[in-house]
Parts: structure tokens; C-alpha cells; sequence
């Protein structure tokens, strides 16, 4: 007890905890009373802030009454129904309650031995996701907080893998072939900056063209290469996407793996938002080929009501990560002593037989998150978790039955998942005017506050864009969206 009275009694704590649950659950209930989009004006949170921090502590009830009279205004909701922008996302309940026993344990799972549990769940979560996507078992996996760092952490292996000794000896002062990292204008931005960071060079990132339904085109991505070892360069690493960004298009990993091999060259796929979806066995002919790459990465955090921050990357080597990676200070060598040497030569270290996390990735401390994901599966279950993406991919190909039948609208791309881009293309509205017009459509909706949808940008075509992928997500959601989308194009045009 005492220490924890520094800021509140064990019975205030009790209370108030009753309190957060009570909003977290009437939340989750019914949070379509909220408008999606946040009509908050830039500046509204930070005027209505304090500019100093409080040199007294404040009673609870005073912070939670301004959480819902600051804060709750100010945010937009993305675990909302209708929230159809982006990659949309959901928190699933459990998992809320797996985030703030975390919280509670505030665990630090950079070795092994400061949480064992920490380390094996998330080797064993990461197993069982890994089974589910019918990913072999030759890929290892390891939790970061999203597929932009994966991505990086993947990139940072293919650069070691190079032998080049970069880890010792840098980039700079040195005679290096320039390194070439593949991509095409559909990739996710990280992977440029991750290139950005690693010194690869932006003018080394190299967009391969795609064809008609926007996947990197296997014939010029073997031409690029070919060129680029003429010109004595070196392919550091080719990044295949299954579910892009903007179309959700898949990349043809096949054919990208062949000439990987061929040219010895590390293959990423960045399959964050899609890489789910592997577990449905109808879809799993989507993923062919990934057993092939050196590197996957796949987000929980977008599509498997897992709340963000949650991200998967499965690597076929971890020991290549390890050398990227690993470095001991000394101010990790605690006791117990190592048990994996033999007396006699006894030292404090790092326990050996186990995996320390730490030894693959940039960062030192590490949240527990393999909680979450725990807490998910096992209260879903597969079955449940493939019925409910299942649904989600039926809603998205109902949504472009009805833009295909409806007059002056038209589909962009194909739409092999929960994703759909569209358009409107009144006769009314001047062709040099579409762009602008679709863009005032998607705008008057999200006005509303009773839907929220994002756009892109297509062959320089806008395209206005709806994502399903909140649990909560019901036809008559998407039906709702689809009707305001009418109604704004009705009155836009
Ligand atoms: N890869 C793809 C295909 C994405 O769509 C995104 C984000 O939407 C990312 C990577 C980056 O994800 P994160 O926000 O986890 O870094």
C-alpha cells in the first residue's frame, strides 16, 4: 500500500478503474453517437490546455471530466463503424482489457529474463499467426509497433546480408557499388524511408513499372536489375506488396521470387494489411510464392481487431538480424550468472538457449504486446476471426456491386479484398473537373460526421476509397456510406 498512496488510495483506484471500464464499455457499445470525422479546429485541444503542467496533482474526477469535455472532441474514431478511410481498424474489446493488464505489469521485455513470459508468448503468438497464414516454419518471428519499422528492420537485414561489412565499417569514405532497393509507385512510403535511413540513397530506390492492375511487372523489374549489375551496381533488396496501399493490388510474388533467386537478390513482402487474409484458404492462392521471401511483414494492428500499436515481421534468418543488430552493453550483464556456462568460466550474461528480443531490431525496451494478440485469438478463435474477414471482404464486393449498377459511377481498380476504389463521373461535371469534383464528394460525407472515407490518387485519376474493417462494421453501415456518397454527388453535381 504504501508508495501506491502517493497518488491515490487502492479504493480510488477501484472506483475510478470501475469508472474507465464503465466509459470504455459504453463506448465500445455505442460510438456511433460520435461524428467519425473529428470536428475539432486546428488548435481547439491546445487552447484549451493549460500551457504549464500543474505543480499540484489534480483529483481524478477533474482529469477524466476534461478526457471527455478536450479529448474525446478532438479525436477522430477510428474504432468507429463507419470509419471506412485508410485501412480502417478496430480495437477488440478483449484486446482493450489485454492493453491495460500490460499497462498494469508495465513489462519491459528486452531480455528473456526481464519477463520470460513476455518473450515466449510473443514467440508463441507469433507461431500460431504464423500457422494460421500457412506461412512455413522456417520464418521466425518478432513484434514491433508497426510495418514501417519491420520494414526498416527487413531492409537492415538485406543490407547485412550483403556482406559488406557496413555494420563495422560504415557506408561513408568507403568504395561501394551504389545499393538498389525495387519498389513500384504503389509500394508504402516507408520502405523509401527506411532506404533514406539506411543510407541507400532516395535516388537508389528504384519504381518498377506496373501493369493495368497496378502489380510490379516481373519482365522490367529482371531488365532493372540486369542494368543495374551491368553498371556495377548491387540490388540490396525487391519489395512485393500484397495488398497495396492504395488498390490493395498483389504483387506477382512467383515471378518477383524467380528473379530474387536468380540474382541472389533479399525479397521483402510488405503485407500488412493483407497478409491476414492468407488465413481464408478460398484467398490463399493470393500469397503464393511468399514462402519464397527472405522477409514478411504483416500488421494484426489493420485488419485483426488487435488495438494499434501491434506489427509481425517474419524473417527466414533472424541470425542475419542478429548481426545487424546485437550489441551488449555492458550495463545488461546483471546476475544471474549465465547458466549456459560451465562452472569455472561462470559471467554474468544474457541468457543464452533463449531468445533476447533486443538482439533483433533497433530498440532496447519493448512493450508486452503479445498479450493483446494472445487475448484475441483465444477469444475469437480461427474460426471466428476467418467468418469475420470473411464478412468484411463479402461487404466490399456487395459496396462495388452497387457503384457498378448505379449510373455515372464507375470502379477504378480491381478489389480483391475489403477495399474499394470508385468514382463519379456526372455528365454535368466538365472532365477537367472530376478530380476536384470526387474529391468535394468524399468531403461532404466525412462532413456529416456519419462516415469517413479517405481517397487516392489513380493513373492521376482521383478515387475516392471505402475500407471495412472495423469488427462493428454492419451492411447497413456501408449501405449508409453509399447513400450519403449519392446524396453528395446528387448535390455536387
Ligand atoms: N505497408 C502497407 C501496405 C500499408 O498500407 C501501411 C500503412 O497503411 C504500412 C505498410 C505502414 O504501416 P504502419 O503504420 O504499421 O507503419
Amino acid at each position: 500500500m504504501q508508495g501506491f498512496e502517493w497518488i491515490s488510495t487502492l479504493e480510488e483506484f477501484e472506483e475510478q478503474s470501475a469508472r474507465v471500464t464503465d466509459w470504455i464499455a459504453g463506448y465500445l457499445r455505442d460510438n456511433r453517437r460520435y461524428p467519425v470525422l473529428s470536428r475539432a479546429a486546428p488548435g481547439e485541444v491546445t487552447a484549451a490546455l493549460p500551457a504549464s503542467p500543474p505543480e499540484e496533482g489534480e483529483p481524478f474526477a477533474e482529469i477524466f471530466a476534461d478526457f471527455e469535455r478536450i479529448i474525446v472532441p478532438g479525436i477522430t474514431h477510428w474504432n468507429h463503424p463507419r470509419f471506412f478511410a485508410y485501412f480502417a481498424i478496430s480495437a477488440a474489446p478483449v484486446a482493450v482489457l489485454a492493453e491495460a493488464l500490460s499497462a498494469a505489469l508495465d513489462v519491459n521485455a528486452m531480455l528473456w529474463r526481464t519477463s520470460p513470459a513476455a518473450t515466449e508468448l510473443e514467440e508463441v503468438v507469433l507461431r500460431w499467426l504464423r500457422e494460421l497464414m500457412g506461412l512455413p516454419q522456417t520464418f521466425s518471428g518478432i513484434v514491433y509497433d508497426t510495418a514501417s519499422i519491420g520494414g526498416f528492420t527487413a531492409l537492415a537485414a538485406a543490407r547485412e546480408a550483403l556482406g559488406l561489412d557496413i555494420r563495422e565499417l560504415g557506408m561513408t569514405a568507403r568504395d561501394l557499388p551504389p545499393l538498389r532497393v525495387y519498389i513500384t509507385e504503389h509500394t508504402h512510403s516507408h520502405i523509401e524511408k527506411a532506404s533514406l535511413a539506411l543510407g541507400v540513397g532516395r535516388c537508389n530506390v528504384v519504381a518498377i513499372p506496373v501493369d493495368e492492375e497496378y502489380r510490379m511487372r516481373s519482365d522490367a523489374l529482371r531488365a532493372q536489375l540486369l542494368a543495374d549489375l551491368k553498371a556495377g551496381m548491387q540490388p540490396m533488396c525487391i519489395v512485393a506488396t500484397v495488398g497495396t496501399t492504395s488498390t490493395t493490388s498483389v504483387d506477382p510474388l512467383p515471378e518477383i521470387a524467380r528473379v530474387a533467386q536468380e540474382h541472389r537478390c533479399w525479397l521483402h513482402v510488405d503485407a500488412a494489411y493483407a497478409g491476414v487474409a492468407a488465413m481464408l484458404p478460398e484467398h490463399r492462392g493470393r500469397f503464393d510464392g511468399i514462402e519464397l521471401a527472405d522477409s514478411v511483414v504483416v500488421n494484426p494492428h489493420k485488419w485483426l481487431f488487435v488495438p494499434i500499436d501491434f506489427s509481425a515481421l517474419y524473417v527466414k534468418d533472424p541470425e542475419v538480424l542478429r548481426r545487424a543488430f546485437s550489441l551488449v552493453a555492458d550495463y545488461l550483464l546483471t546476475p544471474p550468472l549465465d547458466p549456459s556456462t560451465s562452472s569455472g568460466q561462470a559471467k554474468l550474461g544474457v541468457t543464452h538457449g533463449v531468445r533476447n528480443y533486443m538482439d533483433y531490431g533497433l530498440q532496447l525496451g519493448r512493450r508486452f504486446r503479445a498479450l493483446k494478440l494472445w487475448f484475441v485469438m483465444r477469444a475469437y478463435g480461427a474460426g471466428k476471426m476467418r467468418d469475420i474477414l470473411r464478412g468484411h471482404i463479402a461487404l466490399a464486393q456487395e459496396f462495388a456491386s452497387w457503384v457498378r449498377a448505379e449510373p455515372n459511377w464507375e470502379i477504378l481498380a480491381p478489389h480483391p479484398f475489403s477495399v474499394v476504389c470508385f468514382r463519379h463521373v456526372a455528365p454535368s461535371v466538365a472532365p477537367e473537373d472530376v478530380d476536384d469534383h470526387n474529391l468535394r464528394i468524399v468531403d461532404a460525407v466525412n462532413q456529416t460526421g456519419e462516415a469517413y472515407l479517405s481517397s487516392t490518387r489513380l493513373d492521376g485519376r482521383i478515387a475516392p476509397r471505402l475500407a471495412i474493417g472495423n469488427l462493428r462494421t454492419t451492411r447497413e453501415d456501408v449501405l449508409a456510406a453509399w447513400q450519403l456518397l449519392l446524396e453528395a454527388a446528387r448535390g455536387l453535381s
